[in-house]
């Protein structure tokens, strides 16, 4: 999602936009009574019937008044092979970090990299953490996060703390790093700390956790039986193989526990599109469809963001509108029809139009093409419907071809 910052002025108008939208039922917090639950809403009397009104004029528009579109409502639980198969088990999983100084929450991979010094000539360089304000600056100084020689070792100027640093890969190919004696700012008289080849992306600080993953997909257990109780089982049996030293290997111990989960594990599905793929042939068979044509539906959709944010934009639980259209592979696209790339024009044009005739701003819309580096592995080519939202530009929808996706 790109997104350009706007002026400091506009967060205002985002805290408008929720309590207008609260005082007139739009939109409530869920649980609210009990303090609410964070990234839940609830739509109130209003909301429910815009967001009964929207899907319905776009299943009007998109099924009913189509012949080559036909509706699906697939189940929210499907076999976790479906997850298997299509690489969300393994890729919803990605590592996350957190930052000791500013507590920040982050993926791995995303994070700002270190160049990391070889064994013999580590690379020296000043690290600068900054706070959002001096005060802050000053409890960091004092944080008992890390070790406390090591942030003591940094100078506090104004918001920012720094400090000369060498950063190495160790024998054992793990990164180390060593803070400058702020005396004599000497590097060589310092201890060395394991650390990440990246720095935290907030705050600028190389004090941060161990990676640990951290799965998007919301797992849940099919059958009455307890998991619980499969894993006490799973626990006890590993005990009476293995004896106790069993129990105490963390990689053992981990992979009895996961085989015990994964027994009766179910997913709540992260996407709508799966359910429209594995039943292609079911829906062309018993609709008699032929490429091209496509299926729609709309449903909830799960995942557990690492960040959620931007009110009802960005939340754990949401609904999709998606449609998927299967077109003939170039080669088999007959006389005077549109080829895939045609199709992906069309569609990208259409779904900017109905956003435009539902009545939204035109100024506010626009179609952004990914880049190569965006696009997803199966995909040949993309487009968001972009929408000027009071934190900027962001996604509003996507259309990818192979298939087209709208
Ligand atoms: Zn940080």
């Amino acid at each position: 999602m790109s997104q350009e910052k706007k002026p400091a002025a506009e967060p205002d108008v985002m805290e408008k936009l929720v309590s207008l939208c609260k005082r007139r039922g739009f939109v409530f917090q869920s649980s609210e009574i009990y303090g609410g639950l964070k990234s839940c809403y609830d739509y109130g009397p209003l909301g429910a019937e815009l967001k009964r009104n929207v899907k319905a004029e776009w299943w009007r528009r998109m099924v009913h008044e189509r012949e080559d579109v036909v509706g699906l409502d697939a189940s929210i639980i499907m076999s976790p092979q479906v997850w298997k198969a299509s690489g969300h088990l393994a890729g919803f999983s990605d590592p996350v970090v957190d930052c000791k100084i500013c507590k920040e929450r982050f993926r791995a991979d995303k994070a700002p990299k270190m160049n990391v010094g070889a064994l013999d000539s580590p690379r020296e360089f000043t690290i600068e953490i900054t706070a959002p304000d001096k005060g802050i600056a000053k409890v960091w100084q004092e944080s008992k996060g890390v070790p406390a020689e090591s942030i003591t070792r940094f100078k506090r100027d104004g918001r920012v703390l720094s400090a000369k640093v060498a950063v190495r890969r160790s024998v054992t190919g793990k990164s180390e790093l060593a803070i400058a004696d702020p005396a004599s700012g000497n590097v060589e008289t310092a201890t060395w700390h394991p650390c990440n080849d990246y720095r935290c992306p907030v705050c600028g600080s190389p004090f941060l956790s161990d990676e640990r993953q951290f799965n998007l997909m919301f797992r849940a257990s099919l059958g009455p039986v307890d998991p619980i109780q499969n894993i006490q089982r799973a626990v006890e049996e590993l005990a009476k193989s293995g004896g106790p030293e069993a129990l105490s290997d963390p990689a053992k111990l981990k992979a009895a526990i996961a085989e015990a989960v994964e027994k009766t594990a179910v997913y709540l599905r992260p996407e709508t599109a799966q359910a429209m793929f594995v039943n292609f042939l079911n829906v062309q068979t018993s609709a008699r469809m032929k490429p091209p044509f496509g299926i729609a539906q709309q449903g909830k959709s799960f995942r557990n963001e690492i960040t959620v944010e931007h009110f009802i934009f960005r939340s754990c639980e949401f609904e999709q509108m998606e449609m998927e259209f299967f077109v003939p592979p170039p080669g088999y696209v007959a006389e005077g029809e549109k080829d895939d790339m045609a199709w992906f024009e069309y569609w990208c044009q259409e779904r900017r139009n109905w956003y435009a005739s539902l009545g939204i701003r035109e100024e506010n819309l626009r179609l952004r093409p990914h880049e190569a580096s965006e696009l997803a592995h199966y995909a040949k080519a993309c487009q968001d419907v972009e929408y000027n939202y009071p934190w900027g530009w962001g996604n509003l929808k996507g259309s990818r071809t192979a298939p087209i996706t709208t």
